[in-house]
């Protein structure tokens, strides 16, 4: 098994509450909700962070942030949702395979 947790979790072998899968992401549900959805989107493909994205990750990343209206519309955020991407510890990053947080619903803090 990889000592990646979200390879862990795209591989199928670490248990998540999985939303919606294709070719190149896994959308499974935070486990720790801050919100009354709270959806992470990784890429099947390891990348540590956006520190770790070339050119040739482009249309991935692309992909994955046209996807997030989408994923908002089928959790019913008619409202309008907040991505969020850490990056790196002084960014709050505490998993380091690149995820985008979706977040939506009532007592959304503004900041
Ligand atoms: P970040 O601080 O951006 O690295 O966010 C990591 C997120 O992963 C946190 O919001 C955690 O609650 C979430 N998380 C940690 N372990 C799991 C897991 N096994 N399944 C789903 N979400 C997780
Ligand atoms: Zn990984």
């Amino acid at each position: 098994m990889s000592d990646c947790l979200f390879c862990g979790i795209v591989a199928g072998e670490v248990p998540a509450e999985v939303v919606y899968e294709d070719g190149q992401v896994v959308v499974f549900k935070d486990i720790n909700p801050k919100a009354r959805v709270h959806l992470l989107t990784v890429p099947r493909i390891h990348l540590a962070s956006l520190e770790d994205l070339e050119s040739q990750h482009d249309e991935l990343v692309g992909y994955m942030i046209r996807l997030q209206s989408r994923l908002a519309r089928e959790q019913g955020l008619e409202q309008g949702f907040r991505t969020i991407i850490n990056t790196g510890r002084g960014g709050g990053q505490v998993i380091f395979h690149l995820h985008i947080h979706l977040l939506g619903g009532p007592k959304l803090s503004t900041f």
